[in-house]
């Protein structure tokens, strides 16, 4: 038998557990996103029921519907694909949180269309800190200002960033590129936003990143098996 998805969930936890512990680090400064994208709701049920409460999701509709059909649920939802403009508003409506903003354009209309009934809509930017061309999220040349612009929004809550860095050849070079993102994260604090998330690792990629300093690692496959 395939092991299922409480199996998966606790051996997760054990790996951001032993990574915490190898870092120094608080076992709990870590939190575990379930990404939960192209699976239909009874998945996202029985992570529920493995004690899962925060789940990530790429598309925007497939996830609204989703989100629609868990309401009796206490979930919260994060939103980590990317954004056009004409989803801002299912995304402002039916998201606590976006991890993948990376335009002030896209920024402002979420700002926009935040429901008044619900809280600020809790947000990260997204920065390319490989520098590959064709990625989506902000240069980090750019990110101060779309941070600053970002944080002024009365309907968003910046909280942080997120990277999805491209796999590197070496451990050393993989955890490089993290140290730079840490190292972007708390520039932005030093200039006075109050910031608390780095949203940063995937399965491959989590020990590095935690030991880095990531607060937030989105993990998919490992959780609910081969997309
Ligand atoms: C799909 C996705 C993940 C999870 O990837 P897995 O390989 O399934 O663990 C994490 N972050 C982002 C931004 C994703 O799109």
């Amino acid at each position: 038998m395939s092991p299922s998805i409480a199996d998966n969930i606790a051996r997760v936890r054990v790996q951001i557990q032993t990574a915490c512990q190898a870092s120094g680090r608080a076992l709990d400064s870590v939190l575990l996103l379930a990404v939960s994208k192209t699976w239909g709701p009874e998945a996202v049920r029985q992570a529920h029921a493995a004690g899962q409460t925060a789940f990530g999701e790429n598309y925007i509709q497939e996830a609204v519907d989703k989100i629609t059909a868990l309401r009796d649920l206490p979930l919260v939802w994060h939103c980590i694909g990317p954004i056009q403009s004409n989803k801002t508003r299912l995304v402002a409506e039916h998201f606590d949180w976006v991890h993948s903003v990376d335009r002030l354009k896209i920024a402002q209309r979420l700002s926009e269309q935040r429901p008044e009934h619900l809280p600020p809509l809790q947000v990260c930017i997204q920065v390319n800190v490989d520098g590959g061309d064709t990625k989506s999220g902000v240069s980090p040349q750019e990110l101060p200002a779309l941070a600053q612009a970002v944080a002024a929004l009365p309907r968003l809550q910046l909280r942080g960033l997120m990277t999805i860095p491209e796999p590197a050849e070496t451990d050393v070079q993989m955890r490089a590129v993290h140290a730079q993102a840490k190292a972007l994260f708390e520039s932005l604090r030093q200039q006075g936003l109050p910031l608390d998330t780095l949203s940063m690792g995937m399965s491959a990629d989590m020990a590095s990143a935690i030991a880095e300093g990531s607060t937030m690692v989105r993990v998919g496959t490992a959780i609910f098996g081969q997309r």
